[in-house]
């Protein structure tokens, strides 16, 4: 994976008492530090070009997060929901895939920036952990950033790990496309981290997932953290229709199972392309030869647009069957889908998000 190298770093004063901080400065010694008194109004003069996305990705900035870090995943609206809480300790991600939804999410306010209040994180997760022991925590750190392509430099995760595996009510996720794992190997995750990685064939990694790891270099990834002890999480998603799929799909997941111990899978999600009118103009401009924008899509009641519902229970279906050859009994579940596509693809649909959200439950140690 090619490394990232931000063209500067940009700190908040308040931050430079930040353990954040002290790793930057370790991790990137030749990159020049600038250190300003509000991170907003140093955004404000940066001085990007109109088309700023893929520019904003390219300094880094360390500052203070004002808001609430614990939330609970907005989902999309009449779709099934997994209960899912997230943590957001950064904003915005070092690599490039042409349809990240946070084109579009983070379009007015795109730039690549860290949080430093590393103690406010963990003290207001600590406050609602405790106020809700008997409430199972499922929470994943790679909503608006990539959980992990940034630890090398940051040492987030390493900062927090230790205080959530303690937790009896909690798994939390590290979701990424990355293959930064280095870090993690000598922490002991107490059974309550799942690493999970996004998968897409090597095809579609080279066309659509720029500067991301390769399927290989993650699989590597994979098998490091289970040796290591930490649980695992594959999300095929998103899956991608084009001519010769089922071939490179079916080839992937073979290369996946022959690579990682399924039993210690905690779970597999799988979740079509979906994006909107809006992101797919952002795409346009910013990736004009992405096979991606040819296909033929629907618009959904949540205002997503997917494949047809038919296609997409098809793609279900097969991948499901694949997985189910490798690992007979690993927890499957689909992301951002309708009551009728769950219906057509197992026979039922969870009742309630809380239903979903308790079948995780069973999965802590
Ligand atoms: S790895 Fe995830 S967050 Fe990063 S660009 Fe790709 S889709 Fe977006």
């Amino acid at each position: 994976m090619q490394n990232f190298r931000p063209e500067e770093v940009i700190v908040e004063h308040s931050s430079k008492a930040s353990p954040i901080y002290k790793n930057l400065r370790r991790a990137l010694p030749d990159v020049p530090f600038r250190f300003v008194d509000d991170y907003a109004s140093a955004n404000a003069s940066a001085n990007l070009p109109s088309n700023s996305f893929g520019s904003a990705k390219k300094k880094l900035f360390l500052a203070k997060h004002k808001g609430e870090f614990l939330k609970k995943c907005p989902g999309s609206e009449g779709q099934v929901c997994c209960n899912y809480f997230v943590i957001n300790f950064a904003s915005n991600c070092p690599m490039d895939c042409s349809y990240c939804y946070l084109q579009e999410y983070l379009a007015d306010n795109a730039s690549l920036k860290v949080f430093s209040n590393v103690d406010d994180l963990i003290d207001e997760a600590d406050a609602t952990l405790r106020k809700h022991r008997g409430v199972f925590f499922r929470i994943g750190t790679g909503e608006i950033t990539d959980s992990l392509a940034l630890e090398p430099y940051t040492g987030m995760v390493r900062e927090i790990l230790p205080y959530f595996a303690e937790q009896p009510n909690v798994l939390l996720e590290l979701k990424t496309k990355s293959d930064c794992v280095d870090d993690l190997l000598d922490l002991d995750p107490k059974g309550r981290v799942v690493v999970g990685w996004s998968m897409n064939p090597q095809r579609v990694i080279d066309a659509d997932e720029h500067a991301t790891a390769s399927l290989t270099e993650r699989l590597n990834a994979a098998r490091r953290v289970q040796d290591a002890g930490y649980r695992l999480g594959f999300h095929f998603d998103p899956l991608i229709e084009y001519p010769g799929w089922e071939t490179d799909y079916h080839a992937m997941l073979e290369q996946t199972f022959a690579t990682i111990d399924w039993r210690k899978l905690s779970w597999v999600s799988l979740g079509v392309l979906r994006d909107t009118p809006g992101l797919k103009r952002t795409m346009r401009q910013r990736f004009p030869r992405s096979q991606l924008l040819t296909g033929e899509q629907v618009l959904c009641p949540d205002g997503k647009l997917r494949y047809y519902q038919p296609l997409r229970v098809e793609m279900y279906r097969k991948m499901i069957g694949w997985i189910r050859r490798a690992a007979p009994l690993v927890k499957i579940y689909l992301c951002m889908e309708s009551h009728e596509v769950w219906q057509q693809v197992f026979g039922y649909a969870p009742s309630c998000e809380k239903e979903l959200g308790n079948q995780f439950s069973s999965l802590t140690i």
